[in-house]
Parts: C-alpha cells; sequence; structure tokens
C-alpha cells in the first residue's frame, strides 16, 4: 500500500499530521512538493520569501533521506502531477494539511474531487493553526469578530500535542527534479536569504525559550533596537516549526514560570500565538477580506491615489526618522519589528491617506514571513478597518519614536546618514537636513485631522494619538 503525503506549507518531518498520519497506517509513503507555476507568478511574491522556500525544501529533502525516505519534486499544476504520481505509484491516498487561504481552498478542492473521481481516498488534516476555524465559537455558534473574547474562549480549550516525527520510512524510489535555483524560477533580489529549514526553526525555538529572552518578552518586544521577540515568523509562515511544537514549548516553560511577572511574560507572548490563529480564523470565515476591509462601512473609503507619496514611504524617504528607518529594514533584510510595522502601516493610511491595500501588497512582495492572513489582518487593523476597530488610534511617528527608540540606535543601525545624529535631533526632525535626510513630507498634526475627518463621516468613533 502507498499514500501519497502532499507537503505545501509544511515543511517539517517533526509535527506534521498528515505525514505523521500516513506513517502510522504502515504504507509506504510518497512525499511530494510541486512548484505550482500559478503560485509562482501571483502578483504578491517575494523572491526572500521563495528563497526560504527553497533552502527549507533542500533541508527536507535531506531529512527525508536520513529516515530512509525521499522528497519528489514536481513542477506543473498539483492535480496534474498528483494524479500522475497516484498512477506512477498505484497510491490508495493522498494525505494533506489544510490552508485556510482562499486560492489554497480552491486548488484543495479541485485535487480532492478529482481523486474522489478516481476513487482514491483523500485526507485532509488540520495542522495550521492551534484549533481549526469551527472550533472556536460563541454560544450562538457564530463566529468571533473581535479578538478579547476569541481569546478568552481559545486560551481555556486544551490544546493539541506535537505529532511525532517518524524515524523510519519506506518509500516508494522514484525520479525527482532537482531543486531549482531562485534565477532558474525567474527571480533574484538584493534581499540576503534568511537562515532556513526545520533544524534552524527548532533552534530558533530553543534559543527564544531561554529565561532571558522569553521571560522578558512584555518588556523588549516593543523596541525594534532590541532582539526582544522570537523571529519565528518566517518559520511559521512556512512550516518548519509546527504551531503545537512552539505551544508545546510555552508549556513546558510553566515550570520555570514561578513568578506572576515570568507568567504575564508568556501570556503575553501565547496570545501572539492566538493572533496569529484569530486572523487566519477571520480569513476562513471572511475570504472576502482579502480585499475588502472587515468593516464592510470602508469599502468605499476616499483614499489619496498619489504614486509619489507612495513611492517615498516604499523607499523609506518620508522624512520621519522611524518610518524610515522601518522601511529600511524591511527593504534591506526582508523582515520587520511589529512596533515599526504598525508605524509605518499607520503612517501609510492615516499620514498619506493611501489606501492598505497598497501598502499590503509592498509587505508581501518584500517580507520573507508574508503570510496572507497576519498580513492583511495587520494591515486592516492599521487602518482601523478590520476586526477590533475601536477606538481610532493614529500613532504619531515621532511620539512612536521617543517611547520605544528613545536612544535612536534601531534609526542609526538602519539610517546610516544619520549616524552622527543626537537622540534629540531625531525626536525633533527640525535639524536633520543637515545630515542629507529629508524634511517631513507631509505635517502630521494636519493629515491626521484630515483623516479623522473623512473616517468620521462614515462612523462616529472615538480617537486617540499614541
Ligand atoms: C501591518 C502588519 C503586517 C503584518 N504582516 C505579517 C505577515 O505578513 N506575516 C506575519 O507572520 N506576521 C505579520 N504581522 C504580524 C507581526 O508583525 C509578525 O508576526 C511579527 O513581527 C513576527 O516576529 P516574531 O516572529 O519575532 O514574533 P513574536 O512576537 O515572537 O510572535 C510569535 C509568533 O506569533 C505570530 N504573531 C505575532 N504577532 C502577530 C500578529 N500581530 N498577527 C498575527 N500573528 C502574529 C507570528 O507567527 C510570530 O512568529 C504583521 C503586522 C502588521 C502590523
Amino acid at each position: 500500500m502507498t499514500i501519497l503525503v502532499w507537503h505545501r506549507r509544511d515543511l517539517r518531518l517533526q509535527d506534521n499530521p498528515a505525514l505523521a498520519q500516513a506513517v502510522q497506517t504502515g504504507a509506504a509513503v510518497v512525499s511530494v512538493f510541486i512548484f505550482d507555476s500559478a503560485i509562482l507568478t501571483l502578483t504578491d511574491i517575494a523572491p526572500i520569501r521563495v528563497q526560504f522556500l527553497l533552502d527549507s525544501l533542500g533541508v527536507l529533502a535531506e531529512n527525508y533521506r536520513r529516515i530512509g525516505g525521499q522528497l519528489v519534486l514536481r513542477q506543473g499544476d498539483p492535480v496534474a502531477v498528483l494524479l500522475d504520481l497516484a498512477r506512477e505509484t498505484q497510491a490508495t491516498a493522498l494525505y494533506f494539511n489544510e490552508d485556510i487561504e482562499p486560492f489554497a481552498q480552491v486548488r484543495d478542492q479541485r485535487v480532492h474531487t478529482a481523486f474522489q473521481e478516481q476513487g482514491i481516498a483523500v485526507q485532509r488534516c488540520c495542522e495550521i493553526m492551534l484549533h481549526g476555524p469551527d472550533e472556536v465559537l460563541t454560544g450562538q455558534g457564530k463566529s468571533y469578530g473581535v479578538f478579547g473574547p476569541y481569546w478568552r474562549n481559545w486560551v481555556s480549550r486544551p490544546k493539541p500535542k506535537p505529532y511525532p516525527k517518524p524515524h523510519r520510512l519506506t518509500t516508494v524510489e522514484l525520479t525527482s527534479q532537482p531543486l531549482p535555483t531562485l534565477a532558474q524560477l525567474g527571480m533574484s533580489t538584493d534581499q540576503p536569504p534568511v537562515d532556513a529549514g526545520e533544524d534552524v526553526g527548532l533552534a530558533r525555538l530553543e534559543e527564544f525559550c531561554q529565561p532571558e529572552y522569553c521571560f522578558q518578552y512584555s518588556s523588549q518586544r516593543n523596541l525594534p533596537a532590541e532582539d526582544g521577540t522570537s523571529r519565528l515568523s518566517p518559520h511559521l509562515r512556512m512550516g518548519t516549526v509546527g504551531i503545537r511544537t512552539v505551544w508545546q514549548a510555552t508549556v513546558e516553560l510553566e515550570a520555570d514560570a514561578y513568578s506572576d511577572e515570568r507568567l504575564e511574560n508568556l501570556t503575553a507572548w501565547r496570545q501572539e500565538l492566538c493572533w496569529r490563529d484569530f486572523y487566519k480564523y477571520t480569513l476562513a470565515y471572511h475570504p472576502e477580506t482579502v480585499d475588502q476591509p472587515y468593516q464592510r462601512k470602508y469599502s468605499d473609503f476616499a483614499f489619496n491615489d498619489n504614486e509619489e507619496h507612495f513611492e517615498q514611504w516604499c523607499r523609506g524617504e518620508t522624512g520621519y526618522p522611524l518610518v524610515d528607518a522601518a522601511m529600511a529594514q524591511l527593504n534591506h533584510s526582508g523582515w520587520m519589528h511589529n512596533r515599526c510595522r504598525m508605524v509605518v502601516a499607520s503612517f501609510l493610511c492615516k499620514d498619506l491617506l493611501i489606501d492598505w491595500r497598497k501598502g499590503a501588497l509592498y509587505f508581501a512582495q518584500k517580507l520573507v514571513d508574508g503570510d496572507l492572513a497576519a498580513n492583511i489582518g495587520g494591515w486592516q487593523w492599521s487602518a482601523s478597518m478590520g476586526t477590533d476597530p475601536k477606538p481610532l488610534r493614529i500613532f504619531n511617528p515621532q511620539t512612536q519614536l521617543a517611547r520605544f527608540d528613545p536612544d535612536g540606535s534601531y534609526v542609526r543601525r538602519w539610517l546610516p546618514r544619520l549616524t552622527r545624529a543626537e537622540p534629540k535631533e531625531l525626536m525633533t526632525t527640525q535639524n536633520l537636513h543637515r545630515y542629507d535626510y529629508p524634511r517631513p513630507m507631509v505635517d502630521h498634526k494636519q493629515q491626521q485631522e484630515l483623516f479623522k475627518r473623512r473616517f468620521q463621516a462614515q462612523s462616529q468613533v472615538k480617537s486617540v494619538e499614541s
């Protein structure tokens, strides 16, 4: 008996439900990854993310070899490739882990139907979230639209344990394409590759679980100059680390969380894992939010169509040091600190009044961890048009700089032009032009008034500046 295991964004052996369940049957396992031309030509693709994918596939293939298995690489339309493989191996079943993205849902249903027509069983496993979309519902059986009550329900539920890693596999040796390079896929990037693969992801998790990191999370997580967050996002995005494994690590940390302070840090980190689930959940129930605001009343919000302003924001030449440093971090490294993602997104939507969809697309084209649900969720939150819309929060980029990078070390790291600028010069922006740095492109005070007027014309939400 042979089972096909189809890898997509679950590039690991450990804590992989589809693989573990296939192995448990005792069947020979043929594992495959398909380069799907329909994905490679999408506009929201980032070469740095594809490089991370390629490197992770290299590691996965090697890890398969170590346990007597093989990762077969193919290119083409998944329906055709998988049906060919099923014929070649006389497979009796196809196993894969579910995805909640609209594009993936359509593709998976096509595959499912094609296999059903051939009389081949399909097993779809819940992998991508700690709790699948239908597990966390209100008392009336409806989905939540606000994070607070979702979190309380979510955190109170028993959590699934990680699936065991197979130690030995039986497989059917097949011909496989060589792993392509980024150039062979027609892409290139100046952003340096980010260390990829399951082994690196697990090591990163272990490192972050050291007390000096995880029990300092609350105080460090908002300081972009510090290494205060886990940096697991590319691994969770590509599935080189499983979410149950991450949760289990937090359970093991409970033994060391002997003070209220330690427990509070652990809870703060768990809450971020819940945000990850929540945004996937929201996308699963509201696939239309891919390009429409969750709050439908803002569908026709009068954004400005100013390409020059948008380009200045993309290049990090707004004249606001924290915004520009953050955009430099994104452009040069493919990652951006969460605090800065909120600041630059707020600046684009509320200071430049440019459509959040343009910002989300730019992020998706640059981020190594670019993830549809988290990106859309983060952008709609920043535009105050998504879930949890109240109050209307407007970030003042200079106040944010003073609070979260008070000595300017993050700004100076990413904006070498400002290396010699004193913290107080950074805070005022007045004299920064003498370092050949642009003057603020817009007046924050004026622009936020303009945004508030347009926004409040569509709703009466109290506003807060921070
Ligand atoms: C405008 C905007 C766009 C964003 N786009 C993305 C994106 O494309 N991909 C992405 O993974 N995250 C995105 N985020 C969320 C967040 O910024 C990153 O997940 C986080 O910075 C990753 O760093 P970390 O792994 O060190 O996080 P940690 O703080 O260590 O958190 C652990 C994990 O929890 C998840 N997580 C943390 N914060 C959030 C959040 N607010 N929403 C959803 N999941 C979260 C991530 O998987 C993260 O790896 C976005 C946020 C904003 C405001």
